[in-house]
């Protein structure tokens, strides 16, 4: 189990996807929280079989972020969403981007001991666990 702060200007998807291949985490589960600027999130178009992606430009709180680690093309994979608020509360969501850390807690609880999750594409642009 990891439990550590992110206090520096960093890509939060840049800052796990280093930690977990520096830490050697192929499977794990994330939880974060905390504040982003400037977060791109992303709804998965069904129809269209590719992401539909919303810039929020400005400071966020990070209500709640949820994610996990797998194997993507044999890398590790940082696929997390999240809950972000304004400075009136409105809250938006979604399928996380990018995004600059201000402040970020994080909760990374590695799953050791069984085959690794793998990610593979089956469609549009979607790559989903194939050997849970
Ligand atoms: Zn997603």
């Amino acid at each position: 189990m990891h439990i550590f702060k992110i206090y520096e200007e960093a890509d939060l998807l840049e800052y796990l996807g280093k930690y977990v291949a520096e830490k050697g985490i192929k499977t794990a589960w994330i939880n974060i929280m905390g504040s982003l600027i400037d977060p791109v999130i992303g709804y998965y178009d069904t129809d269209k079989g590719e992401y539909t992606k919303k810039e929020l430009p400005g400071f966020y709180e990070l209500v709640n972020g949820t994610g996990n680690v797998s194997l993507k093309e044999g890398k590790p994979f940082i696929h997390l969403h999240v809950a972000v608020a304004d400075r009136e509360g409105n809250l938006y969501g979604g399928h996380l981007f990018g995004g600059k850390v201000f402040l970020v807690e994080a909760l990374i609880i590695e799953v050791i001991g069984a085959e690794p999750l793998q990610r593979e594409k089956v469609d549009g642009n979607l790559w989903v666990w194939m050997n849970d």
